[in-house]
């Protein structure tokens, strides 16, 4: 294989039979064999030599060797230890490339962070099985590594979640955590047909531009995600019966929280925006239970 080739669908199938490689679902091994859907996601991590590109779950390597061409560096942490010779052939001659072998929900992510030392910034790309994406989404939030943004392959209807707008029916905890810290954009919808072997789904790329600091300002960002959650926690109750069960106040207290936020009690938790989420929770340090 040529250096810089890019790897084909069929080059890949041909690469698993010669390693004996079978996929495995327990690892939600959906492989991208969609020139165009790979070509999307390179572009919207808008890697340059100057920048680091970190990967969760190269798979093959498809992916990584096309952000190798255009990274300074590459990182990617992958479950699978089976898959190494099959990396090491598609990575072969890429010395900006470090495999990590391990589960990404374990990783101390900083530890790993001087590999990106001299970086410009550092983007993430991830195409992960579905149901690794929102614990993965919060580890890496959570670990204070600072990336510029993260590229991912999500279920489409968790896109429409995390783009929805107050009022909206998908709009819930998981749009207020994401809003809350990053700018979300949908780079492409993805058919099953874009995967070996097709999911039972369809898919989209989204983009998620972190912001230098989130979206609102808040007193104590847990007080805020308690808020969310209880708020969430039960869809069909009025705010006010939301908040005193979920967060154990009672009503004459949250009253007094909604009126210094100036959020009216019978309104429901899906029609706050961050802005109303914040005033709540800034309420509620002023004046704790
Ligand atoms: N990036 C490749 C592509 O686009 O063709 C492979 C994508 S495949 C959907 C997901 C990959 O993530 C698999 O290689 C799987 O073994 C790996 N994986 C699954 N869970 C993981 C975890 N918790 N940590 C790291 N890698 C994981």
């Amino acid at each position: 294989m040529a250096e810089h080739d890019v790897v084909h669908p069929a080059t890949l199938k041909s690469l698993l039979a010669r390693h004996g490689f079978t996929l495995k679902k327990g690892f939600g091994q959906n492989f991208l064999i969609d020139e165009r859907v790979l070509a999307r996601i390179v572009d919207a991590t808008g890697v340059t030599a100057e920048d680091g590109a970190f990967e969760i779950g190269p798979g093959a390597g498809v992916l990584t060797r096309r952000l190798a061409m255009r990274a300074r560096r590459v990182v990617a942490i992958e479950k699978d230890p089976a898959l190494r010779p099959l990396l090491d052939e598609v990575l072969a001659g890429f010395d900006n490339v470090q495999i990590v072998f391990a589960d990404a929900l374990d990783v101390d992510l900083s530890a790993l962070w001087c590999a990106f030392d001299g970086c410009r910034r550092v983007v993430l790309a991830a195409n992960l099985p579905y149901y690794v994406t929102t614990p993965l989404l919060f580890h890496v939030l959570e670990s204070g590594v600072p990336l510029s943004a993260m590229v991912l392959m999500v279920q489409r209807e968790v896109a429409d979640r995390m783009m929805a707008a107050p009022g909206s029916k998908v709009y819930g905890a998981l749009s207020v955590a994401v809003q809350y810290r990053a700018d979300v954009e949908r780079v492409c919808n993805v058919h099953p047909g874009a995967f070996l072997p097709p999911p039972d789904v369809e898919s989209s790329v989204v983009k998620l531009s972190i912001l230098p600091s989130p979206a609102v300002a808040v007193r104590d960002e847990s007080l805020f995600f308690r808020v969310v959650r209880a708020a969430f926690g039960t869809r069909r109750k009025t705010l006010l019966n939301a908040l005193a069960g979920g967060l154990g106040a009672d009503k004459a207290t949250v009253r007094g929280w909604l009126a210094s936020a100036g959020v009216a009690p019978d309104r429901r938790g899906e029609t706050l925006s961050l802005a109303e989420f914040a005033a709540i929770a800034d309420a509620m340090a002023a004046s704790p239970v």
